[in-house]
């Protein structure tokens, strides 16, 4: 059990932007942070290990955990379904640790509305012409793929100012910085430290 309360941190932004390589980033600097892992009905790419990446699921186990209310959000992509397993973030942030989930748009709405409190960050790419160049560069997506994901990217960077940080992901290591930063001052925030003033022995 750690001393703080845990930050709910939500992660958004278009597929091939680099989130996944710059929240690992974020988590060779801070060791208070776990990631939530979401179940998936995508089919695992390779080198994805099942419950380190993703839960990997059929549609039949995805719509059961739908109907036992297991997700704290969830939201079909590009053809596949994602969802947020409500538990395992609840348990981490008892806990006392930060968790972040690296969720689409719809999912993020959900989790903003049901959780005010969570800390919103998009993660944009410098440029659509270098979206376009990492996805094809990650040789993971098939073509018809890679445009329906450059569709839904416009979409969704539309939606960026919902968010209360942006962070373009340029150096993936200066955007991990970032947003080490945003979480350091979120954690600075009057209204979490307030208890230090009013009751510390350095009261003033
Ligand atoms: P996402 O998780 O958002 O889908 P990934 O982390 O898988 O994106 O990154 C997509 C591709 O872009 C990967 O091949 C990754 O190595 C590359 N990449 C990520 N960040 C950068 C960056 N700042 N500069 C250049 N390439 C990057
Ligand atoms: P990918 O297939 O590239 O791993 O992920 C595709 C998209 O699904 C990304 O935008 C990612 O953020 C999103 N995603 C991953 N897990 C979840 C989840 O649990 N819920 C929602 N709503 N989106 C998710």
């Amino acid at each position: 059990m750690r001393g703080e309360r845990g930050l709910l941190i939500v992660i958004s932004g278009p597929s091939g932007a680099g989130k996944s390589t710059v929240i690992a980033a974020l988590m060779r600097r801070r060791d208070d942070i776990r990631f939530s892992v979401s179940a998936t009905t995508r089919p695992p790419r390779p080198g994805e290990v099942d419950g380190k990446d993703y839960f990997f699921k059929t549609r039949e186990q995805f719509a059961r955990m739908i109907a036992e209310d297991a997700f704290l959000e969830h939201a079909e992509y590009v053809g596949n379904c994602y969802g947020t397993p409500a538990e395992a973030v609840q348990r981490q942030l008892d806990e006392g640790y930060h968790v972040l989930l690296d969720i689409e748009v719809q999912g993020a709405a959900q989790v903003l509305a049901k959780r005010p409190d969570a800390v919103s960050v998009f993660l944009a790419p410098p440029s659509m012409a270098e979206l376009e160049r990492r996805l094809r560069g990650r040789g993971t997506d098939a073509e018809e793929k890679i445009a329906g994901r450059l569709e839904t990217a416009r979409a969704e960077c539309a939606r960026a100012r919902d968010y209360t940080y942006i962070v373009v992901n340029d150096d993936a290591e200066k955007a991990a910085g970032e947003l080490d930063a945003i979480i350091t001052a979120q954690l600075c925030r009057s209204e979490l430290r307030n208890h230090f003033i009013l009751e510390g022995d350095r009261s003033i």
